[in-house]
């Protein structure tokens, strides 16, 4: 017998390789995708501390500015201690100068500390630096293993799809639309064979692709007539094995 259910099967054959084929692609993509991701997200981390480090730099300079202001006014008050003309004077200028003093430490401090946090940050964004060039070599890396391999698979691809389109000519309209909307739910496994259990009747019935049992009706209608059949349950085209000529030879 070679009729609707026959050519199905043969057109879900077909569709399962592509839908395999198209995965293998999709895996492919996704390797080279992942790494541009990964170089992406390093550049942004790169920019986060170069304009990091910018900042440690202008507040470092800012303090440098302030201490040199401070220092400048110590000299003028140290200036000013020679022309003191009283002991109370000369006493307040010192008292004055010490206090600034005590506080441009403090300010050597901070400076200094701003600038080892800038050199900090500078180091990290070297080593991000680093493994930003690591991750570009890997990509090219990926490209140059994936492209043969993409191709080989793009054209395989093309060979099944013409594939397809031969095998679903043999398919009645309505039956093919059903088979369609089906392999479009489940990646291309519309059919589902009827698994015959027990050795004499009454046999039950499973469908092998969701396993839940199946009406004896289903069965005994495809014993003779070559029909769509949807399993109850999951939906999917119903097939015996036995009256396949295919299977049996
Ligand atoms: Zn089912």
């Amino acid at each position: 017998m070679s009729g609707t259910l026959e050519a199905l099967l043969n057109l879900q054959s077909v569709e399962r390789q592509i839908v395999e084929v198209r995965r293998e692609l999709e895996a492919k993509r996704e390797a080279v995708a992942a790494h541009r991701r990964r170089i992406e997200d390093l550049q942004a981390d790169l920019q986060t501390l170069n304009e990091a480090h910018k900042a440690r730099q202008k507040e470092a300079a800012a303090v440098e500015l302030e201490l040199k202001a401070r220092e400048e006014e110590v000299a003028k008050l140290r200036a000013s201690l020679r022309t003191a003309k009283t002991n109370k004077d000369y006493a307040a200028i010192l008292t004055r100068i010490n206090t600034l003093k005590a506080d441009n430490s403090k300010f050597e401090e901070e400076g200094l500390r701003l600038i080892q946090a800038a050199e900090d940050v500078q180091e990290q964004a070297k080593a991000v630096e680093r493994q930003i060039a690591e991750a570009k070599e890997a990509l090219a890396e990926v490209e140059r293993n994936s492209a043969e391999e993409v191709a080989r698979l793009e054209s395989a691809l093309a060979a099944l799809q013409q594939k397809r389109d031969e095998a679903a000519r043999g398919v009645p309209a309505e039956a093919l639309s059903v088979f369609e909307r089906i392999a479009r739910k489940r990646d291309g496994d519309a059919m589902a064979r009827i698994i015959v259990v027990g050795d004499k009747p009454p046999y039950q019935y499973v469908c092998s692709g969701c396993n839940m049992s199946i009406r004896a009706e289903h069965a005994n209608a495809l014993r003779t007539r070559d029909e769509i059949r949807l399993c109850d349950c999951c939906r999917r085209i119903l097939y015996l094995e036995e009256t396949m000529t295919s299977q049996k030879a």
